[in-house]
């Protein structure tokens, strides 16, 4: 087995927006056929232009409330509401369902590696993100890749954040074992493994969370799979969300 290499882009300058992340991935690293490039979706917002000043949100009634209860400035919570498509749980902390199916605490929403008094949005259409992403890298090297756009999420059960999959391309989210026989012939009912953010949760590490100054990560020999997209759990399916809606009611 082909050893798989992990490499952090570095020398990337502050991104600003109308910055093309493809041109300056390529221009540090060079592509292979199969490589995966991860990038956090906070250079790909500030290239894009999904961010704002603080000072543009205007609080509603329920931001200011949610802000005092909270412990937060209430123009943020205006920035998490606006966001948000709905708002699953309200305190001690905004967590919230987007449009593109991720579920997230305050929306996703940064303050940090931007500067001050801006704020940092999530992509709001990630798959297309990391399709352009790898198209983009196509067009200049030549090179079929597969892209993951990245988060650093926070989870249920247990403490710490590690790295997600919020957009992804080249390759299916899932990679999926039912039907598999196991080492014994028992066959796999149930296993599917979420490869695209297990990758991304590597890329989180060698990114770093401060002021490392390394938003992209190339992976090189990482076996191929197969499997589907269906990342996202139908809200039929989805027991934690129904279970933290119920409190609510
Ligand atoms: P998120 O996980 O997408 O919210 O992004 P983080 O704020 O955690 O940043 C991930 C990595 O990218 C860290 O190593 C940051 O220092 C780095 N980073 C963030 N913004 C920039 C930037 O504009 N330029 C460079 N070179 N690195 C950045
Ligand atoms: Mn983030
Ligand atoms: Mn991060």
């Amino acid at each position: 087995m082909e050893s798989i290499q992990v490499m952090g882009v570095a020398g990337l300058p502050l991104i600003r927006e109308g910055d093309n992340i493809a041109e300056m991935i390529c221009g540090r690293v060079e592509m292979l056929d199969g490589d995966i490039v991860c990038v956090a979706s906070t250079i790909w917002s500030k290239a894009k232009g999904f961010t704002r000043p603080l000072s543009s949100f205007i609080p509603s009634p329920r931001a200011e409330v949610l802000g005092q209860l909270n412990g937060e400035d209430p123009r943020f919570v205006q920035a998490v509401l606006e966001a948000s498509e709905e708002i699953i749980m309200e305190t001690p902390f905004i967590l919230s369902a987007l449009a593109f199916g991720h579920i997230g605490v305050r929306a996703g929403v940064d303050q940090s590696n931007i500067e001050d008094g801006m704020v940092i949005f999530l992509p709001p259409h990630p798959m297309a993100s990391a399709e352009e992403l790898r198209d983009d890298i196509r067009r200049i090297s030549g090179r079929d890749v597969g892209t993951i756009i990245t988060d650093t999420c926070g989870r249920s059960f247990r403490r710490g954040q590690t790295g997600n999959a919020i957009g992804w391309s080249g390759f299916t989210a899932i990679r999926d074992f039912r039907g598999d026989k196991d080492l014994f012939g028992h066959v796999l009912k149930i296993t599917e493994e979420a490869v695209v953010d297990e990758i991304a949760g590597f890329s989180n590490f060698v990114m770093g969370e401060s002021n490392n100054g390394v938003p992209a990560v190339v992976f090189r020999n990482c076996p191929k799979w197969e499997g589907h997209d269906n990342l996202y759990f139908s809200r039929e399916e989805d027991i934690t969300r129904r279970s933290l809606e119920a409190l609510r009611r």
